[in-house]
């Protein structure tokens, strides 16, 4: 077991861990992991090389081909599982905390929302594995029924937005049906992780189960991981760019891809809806999470009879959102993760003003108050532009909404349908009809009306377009990390 996370500051070394043990990069460098609140060091972090990956994998064989775990039945691993999940619910305080300080998370969400999901990730997959029924149809003479071996070696490569929750919607689900794992955390985020792996492996899961390779992507450290043919899956979330080059990479052996991509979702507020929900949800809907949200609702279309009035109500609520230090209790809002990412979302709000835009509200990034040293940007609302314009159309992953009015139904679905994202679709109307009918021609992976980020773990969750490939989630979790097979007996 590591102790890699226990001490503070630069002084943290983040080690990978592979077949159970803390192991340093052979190529003996470091790179060094961030507070987005005030840029100061909270941990050191071996970089892996291809070499590290190349390990990883081989423990990650070893421990699939020869250990217990894939020959465990459903219910074995989920004991384990269980036992893991309460070890985060017990270290769940510093788990948040390590969150926060890596990701510039708010705590209080970190603590209450997303730690709590992670334990519900694993206990919702161990049991998913246990109790899920498999098919079998009698028919005369013949009986047909399918079985769900495990897939076999699985890359799960996560992105900073949310470390801990994406990278266990990956692990959870893979080590539930059998196989085993190298995960590899996005390089500004490897805390939480690597603790993780501490705690799982203290809570019984075998050695080579789950390894953690941390680095950067393309040929260091992610390349073996996407290109090596002792790999049976690779699952990815992150941006669109990286998910083709994944794809790319994977190819070379037809290693089947899992990918939840970008988005760059549309929110349609209809003149009929109740604004005391439609606007509280379109807050949270791009202002949560500093706008680092995949399903962010970052084109936002009003009815044109109702856009003074929502405007003032939206714009007023922007401006009282309280942005600030994220361990703070009454912060609302924290930074974004990196300089060089405050520098690309402010580019566009840039550009969005060289393309005939209006900034309503925010515009530029806050640098008095105590926040000078982190990476602080202000909610921005910006109108007057079309929906073709570049700011509509490119995922910005920042606090930056855009409003544009529209007339009728149908204007409104062709105007969520054109991007080339298909992530998620938010819409508020008092209409079931609407709804129903909105929902049924949306090119979107999840539609949320009257609400937003509603997540069910049983039901599709991706997307369409270059926001994903392939469904996670209940079912579609099992149909990916297991290799189906149909047996047919004759009586
Ligand atoms: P990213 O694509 O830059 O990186 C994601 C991960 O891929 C990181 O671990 C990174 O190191 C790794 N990586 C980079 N290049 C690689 C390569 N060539 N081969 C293998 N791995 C490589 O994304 P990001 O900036 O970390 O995350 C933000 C993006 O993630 C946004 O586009 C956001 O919409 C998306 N996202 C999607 C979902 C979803 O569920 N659809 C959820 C969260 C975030």
């Amino acid at each position: 077991m590591t102790q890699g996370t226990e001490t503070a500051g630069k002084d943290r070394q983040v080690r990978h861990l592979i077949g159970g043990r803390a192991a340093d990069s052979t190529g003996d460098e470091t790179f060094e992991t961030r507070n987005p609140h005030d840029n100061s060091v909270i941990g050191t972090v071996t970089r892996g090389t291809a070499a590290d990956a190349e390990r990883a994998i081989t423990s990650a064989r070893k421990a699939f081909d020869e250990g217990p775990w894939p020959k465990m039945t459903p219910r074995e691993r989920r004991t384990v599982l269980h036992d893991v999940a309460d070890a985060v619910d017990a270290h769940r305080e510093e788990l948040a905390q390590l969150e926060t300080a890596d990701s510039g998370k708010l705590l209080h969400q970190a603590l209450h929302g997303e730690m709590p999901r992670v334990a519900q990730n694993l206990r919702f997959f161990a049991d998913y594995a246990a109790m899920a029924g498999n098919e079998a149809y009698p028919d005369g003479a013949t009986l047909s029924y399918t079985l769900y071996p495990p897939a076999g070696v699985v890359s799960a490569i996560s992105p900073w937005n949310a470390p801990l929750m994406l990278a266990t919607w990956k692990v959870a689900p893979a080590l539930a049906f059998g196989n085993t794992v190298v995960l590899k955390p996005a390089p500004q985020t490897p805390l939480t992780a690597t603790r993780f792996g501490e705690l799982a492996t203290a809570a019984g899961l075998p050695d080579g189960v789950l390894n953690i390779v941390h680095g950067f992507g393309g040929d260091e450290v992610a390349g073996p991981l996407t290109g090596d043919p002792r790999v049976d899956r690779i699952t990815f979330t992150g941006s669109s760019a990286t998910g083709a080059r994944i794809m790319a990479s994977a190819a070379a052996h037809l290693t089947p891809v899992s990918a939840e991509m970008g988005g760059k979702s549309a929110n349609i507020v209809f003149d009929d809806a109740d604004l005391d929900v439609a606007v509280p949800e379109s807050i949270r809907a791009i202002f949560a999470g500093s706008g680092q949200m995949c399903f962010a609702g970052s084109r936002l279309f009003v009815q044109r009879g109702i856009l003074p009035a929502f405007l003032e109500r939206f714009t007023a609520e922007a401006e009282r959102i309280t942005v600030g230090d994220p361990k703070n209790q009454e912060t609302a809002m924290g930074p974004l993760i990196e300089q060089r990412h405050l520098d690309k979302v402010h580019g566009y709000v840039e550009l969005a003003r060289s393309e005939g835009g209006t900034v309503l509200t925010g515009g530029s990034p806050l640098t008095t108050g105590g926040l000078e040293r982190g990476f602080y940007y202000p909610p921005t609302i910006i109108t007057g532009l079309a929906n073709e314009s570049r700011t509509a159309q490119e995922e910005i992953f920042g606090p930056v909404e855009t409003v544009i009015p529209f007339d009728t139904e149908q204007e409104a679905l062709h105007l969520a349908n054109s991007s080339p994202y298909g992530l998620g679709g938010i819409l508020f109307t008092t209409d079931l009809d609407r709804a129903h009918r909105m929902a049924a021609a949306w090119q979107a992976g999840t539609v949320w009306v009257n609400c937003f980020f509603e997540r069910d773990l049983r039901l599709p969750f991706g997307g369409q377009g270059i926001s994903g490939i392939g469904r996670e989630g209940g079912q579609h979790s099992r149909e990916f990390f297991t290799e189906p097979r149909a047996v047919m007996l004759r009586l």
